[in-house]
């Protein structure tokens, strides 16, 4: 009898606030398209609080260990403890935030065609270690600040902020951008950008890693920017990107503007990939102001569950799923308010299911 391959498995977390509004109706979505994977929810925030006594309880943790990959609604509140364990615990550094257009996206931009670039994040070091404190712990230092030419312990009180660039942690996440952007098979072009001008040492380090390893894919062009400079280019001039990789912090906020080029947070989505590990989620936080209408729009959660596929070696259906959703926004009836339109959250999924079903005929 030949042997039969278990199911993959797919840990689901839906998230705080409005996030499973666009959770569960795109979680079904996917589970109709009747894949070898089995959706699991393990308990997390309240209910887990109240039966195990932690809002992310070691069970949790457990099945997103044995999982092949999280898809991940956005969290806020204790909740975000599962956040912290895809993030650190599973040393997922790679934070990739696809910014493409589809026609019919309502861009602020006069000519959106051709927007498509990937910023990478870098997830797990710069200044989102936590490592913050009062300044005066650090008074034994006897730390001397090179432009404002003071001494430290003459700023009087305040806190600090310690942002870590590591030579580990740029080099693996500079690395994947190369492989990515051979991948896509697009412009063939790696972007790295810092502040490398004002943090000399920190950005500085980033931006010179990033030269060595370019180095070695004579067929990747490459390019160096400052980081405000690159925000002026990316908004003026967006068809110039392929993959543009940078620190945390930058990353962060360079993404939900990139966000903003294709037309709102909701069309944005992520896969945030380790050597072992990933887990997708929208780029977008938990829309706390629009919960409890069904209006989110759960276009960055199903395009994320089309980055999942992907990894977990569904391309067709990964493909079927980002040109299903391409139709909706083509045919533009049936868009959130965020967009333009009067659709629900959960009209919108059934757009998106109805052409699933079209295109299944077709082929
Ligand atoms: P975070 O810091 O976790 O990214 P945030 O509170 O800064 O979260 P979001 O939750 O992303 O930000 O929301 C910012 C704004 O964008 C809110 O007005 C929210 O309603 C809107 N928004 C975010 N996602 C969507 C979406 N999918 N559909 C419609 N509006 C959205």
């Amino acid at each position: 009898m030949p042997s039969q391959r278990p199911n993959q498995r797919v840990v689901v977390i839906d998230g705080d606030d409005a996030s499973p509004e666009a959770m569960i109706p795109s979680v079904s979505l996917v589970e109709s398209m009747g894949l070898a994977i089995d959706f699991v929810r393990p308990p997390i925030g309240e209910a887990a609080k109240a039966e195990f006594g932690e809002y992310f309880p070691d069970q949790t943790r457990d099945a997103i260990d044995q999982a092949d990959a999280t898809w991940f609604g956005s969290t806020s509140g204790p909740t975000t403890a599962a956040l912290f364990y895809l993030r650190w615990g599973k040393q997922t550094y790679a934070n990739v935030r696809p910014c493409e257009w589809m026609p019919g996206m309502k861009s602020p931009l006069a000519q959106p065609e051709g927007l498509d670039f990937v910023i990478i994040r870098e997830n797990l070091e710069d200044l989102y270690l936590g490592l913050e404190g009062e300044l005066s712990d650090l008074a034994g230092l006897n730390l001397t600040s090179r432009n404002a030419r003071a001494a430290l312990s003459d700023l009087g009180p305040g806190k600090y902020a310690i942002k870590a660039i590591t030579e580990r942690g740029s080099e693996r996440v500079i690395r994947f951008a190369f492989e990515l952007a051979r991948k896509r098979g697009k412009k063939k072009k790696v972007t790295v950008t810092s502040k490398y001008n004002m943090l000399r040492v920190s950005d500085g380090y980033f931006r010179e890693i990033g030269k060595e390893i370019a180095a070695e894919y004579p067929d990747i062009e490459f390019d160096t920017y400052i980081i405000d400079d690159f925000l002026c280019r990316m908004i003026t001039k967006p068809g110039d990107f392929d993959v543009i990789v940078m620190p945390n912090l930058y990353g962060d906020i360079m993404s939900d503007g990139a966000a903003g080029l294709l037309g709102g947070l909701g069309l944005a989505p992520s896969g945030c990939y380790g050597d072992d590990y990933a887990y997708f989620e929208s780029a977008h936080g938990t829309a706390p102001d629009i919960a409890g209408r069904n209006i989110i729009n759960p276009t960055a959660t199903l395009l994320s569950a089309a980055m999942m596929l992907d990894y977990l070696g569904h391309t067709d259906a990964s493909d079927a799923l980002n040109h299903a959703i391409r139709e909706v926004y083509r045919e533009g009836s049936v868009l959130t308010p965020d967009q333009g339109g009067s659709a629900t959250t959960t009209e919108l999924c059934d757009a998106v299911s109805r052409n699933l079903q079209v295109r299944k005929s077709e082929t």
